[in-house]
């Protein structure tokens, strides 16, 4: 078994090779304090949460912990409108953004005394019945209600593809995401495609992801679920 450490550094080693500018974001769903608390001494800047519980704990136990971490923190998994309070309260970014009704809430919430919270709108580029994400004919949209919200900064997209057959096809897809959020940087000021986890992280960022999100490959295979 390699440890996290190890696991980390060779994995931002390789990211960036392909693109310097990239950020790793270590995803940490499912992992004790003491596992995050080993990547960021090996260098980890940023965490993703998918619960909301679970996630908020971790923000809160860094603040008294390690305030010398000085972590970003993005809540990327689905979000339920009762929930988005502690997170808009903790929070940096919010990667699941998929309806207007989650954006106007933490709009709402997040407190004056913080940065406005980073956003990112999840893109359901499959176009799979099943998942959360806005069709990509919908992007456009949600960005405009989002532009208008002044205690949300609209970054740009995020997606999870579906598993690909082939190499051919999982390329194709993140380069369908690529070209959508091309077709929206400029006007809305995007600088951040969220694309590639642990199995397809390097093809992504060759494809133009500029933000992996990488949970396994780091910290192991996850033993329990919510
Ligand atoms: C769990 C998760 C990841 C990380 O997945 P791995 O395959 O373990 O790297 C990335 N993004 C999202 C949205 C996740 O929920």
């Amino acid at each position: 078994m390699t440890s996290i450490t190890e696991n980390f550094k060779t994995i931002q080693k390789e990211v960036g090779k392909i693109n310097p500018q990239a950020t790793l974001l270590a995803v940490s769903k499912t992992f004790p304090n003491e596992a995050l608390l080993e990547a960021a001494r090996a260098g980890a800047l940023a965490f993703g949460e998918n619960y909301a519980q679970e996630g908020c704990d971790k923000v809160d136990w860094f603040k008294t912990h390690c305030p010398q971490c000085n972590i970003t923190w993005h809540f990327i998994g689905p979000l339920q409108s009762n929930k988005t309070r502690p997170v808009a309260e903790r929070f940096d970014w919010v990667q699941s953004i998929d309806r207007v009704k989650i954006a106007q809430r933490l709009n709402d919430q997040r407190p004056e005394s913080l940065l406005p919270l980073n956003v990112l709108i999840e893109v359901n580029i499959d176009g799979e019945d099943t998942k959360s994400g806005v069709a990509p004919e919908h992007v456009r949209a949600l960005c405009l209600a989002i532009s208008k919200m002044s205690r949300l900064k609209l970054r740009g997209l995020m997606t999870i593809p579906a598993p690909k057959a082939t190499k051919e096809e999982e390329k194709e897809t993140f380069l369908s995401m690529k070209a959508l959020y091309d077709s929206l940087k400029e006007e809305f000021h995007f600088d951040t495609l969220s694309m590639g986890m642990s199995a397809d992280y390097v093809e992504a960022l060759k494809a133009g992801s500029t933000m992996v999100r990488v949970g396994s490959k780091i910290f192991g295979a996850r033993t329990y679920t919510h």
